[in-house]
C-alpha cells in the first residue's frame, strides 16, 4: 500500500480512498468514536460494534477484529498487574490473601476498562489500512467463503 504526502489524496494501491490518516483514526477508536468522522459511536453496546456509524453512515461491520483486543488487552493489563504485584510484594510482603484481594479484582476491571477501546483502536486500524471488508474492491464475504461475483 502506498499513501501519498497530501493527506486529500490519500490512495490505496493508486485508487483515492479519502483521508485514512491511522494514528488518528486509531485515536477515533481508542475514544469509542467512529474513526471516519469521530462523532458517532463505534459501538451500540459493550464490545458490539455498530453496523455503520450513526452520525456519518460510514460502513463499520467489515470489521474483523476477532480474538486480538482479547490479546492485546491481556498483554496490557498483564504488564501492569504483573508490575505491581512485584513491587508491593518486594516493598511489603504482603500475605497471599491480601495479594489475591487486590490484584483479582484488579485484574477483572482493568480488562473490562481497557477492552473496548482496544477493540476500537483496532476496528479503526481496520478501517485506515483497508482491511477485509474495508477496501471498496473487496469481495463480500459469506462465512469463510467469498460470495460469488454480482451478476
Ligand atoms: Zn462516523
Amino acid at each position: 500500500m502506498q499513501r501519498s504526502v497530501d493527506a486529500s489524496t490519500y490512495r490505496h494501491d493508486g485508487r483515492p480512498t479519502g483521508p485514512r490518516p491511522v494514528f488518528q483514526s486509531m485515536l477515533r477508536g481508542a475514544l469509542l468514536k467512529c474513526p471516519n468522522c469521530g462523532i458517532g459511536a463505534l459501538f451500540h453496546r459493550y464490545l458490539k460494534v455498530s453496523d455503520d456509524c450513526p452520525h456519518c453512515r460510514e460502513a463499520l461491520h467489515h470489521h474483523r477484529a476477532d480474538d486480538a483486543p482479547t490479546y492485546f488487552t491481556i498483554v496490557i493489563v498483564g504488564h501492569v498487574v504483573v508490575s505491581l504485584v512485584l513491587a508491593v510484594e518486594m516493598a511489603y510482603r504482603p500475605p497471599l490473601w491480601l495479594h489475591a484481594a487486590l490484584w483479582l479484582p484488579l485484574t477483572v476491571i482493568l480488562a473490562i476498562v481497557v477492552l473496548a477501546p482496544v477493540k476500537g483502536s483496532l476496528v479503526a486500524l481496520q478501517w485506515a489500512l483497508l482491511m477485509h471488508g474495508f477496501d471498496p474492491d473487496a469481495k463480500e464475504e459469506i462465512g469463510d467463503r467469498l460470495a460469488p461475483p454480482a451478476a
